[in-house]
């Protein structure tokens, strides 16, 4: 996947995902990321920079550990905005950054957990301080349990 939201955002590098993850960071992006851009930060997203998407790894990278998710090619980890004016809104600097930045990057994570059924942040650990990991793991007993931190 290179771009969403009819081209108008450029996914860099281009992301590798199963096809069950296009529609859902489609919409993350029309209907979360860009909105959010116009509303905090009063211009365009033009790029959305993917730290991980396809990689044959454990969780966290922990040596013998579960499969993560990116071995599915079922998640997509996002490390920065780019906006129309040059501006580059990091996860690391941005989420306890200026109230625009705090502002943008909260609903954007709020948006992803709409789409996604595991979303983790800064908030979640200390793995994800520099990154929003989103993907579509089935989780409890009905596999409809949502993670959202
Ligand atoms: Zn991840």
């Amino acid at each position: 996947m290179s771009a969403a939201n009819g081209g108008r955002v450029t996914l860099k590098p281009a992301a590798v995902l199963r096809c069950p993850m296009i529609p859902q960071v489609e919409r993350w992006v029309g209907e979360a990321v860009s909105p959010a851009a116009e509303r905090f930060l009063g211009a365009e997203v033009v790029e959305i920079r993917v730290a991980a998407s396809y990689g044959c790894r454990p969780i966290n990278h922990v040596k013998g550990g579960k499969l993560s998710e990116h071995g599915h090619a079922n998640a997509l980890d996002v490390s920065a905005f780019i906006l129309a004016d040059g501006r580059r809104i990091t996860v690391k600097g941005g989420w306890n950054g200026s109230d625009e930045e705090r502002g943008f990057l909260r609903a954007v994570h709020q948006g992803a957990c709409r789409e996604f059924t595991t979303v983790l942040g800064p908030n979640a650990d200390r793995n994800h301080h520099d990154h929003f990991h989103m993907d579509l793991a089935r989780h409890g007993r009905n596999g409809l349990y949502r993670v959202c931190k």
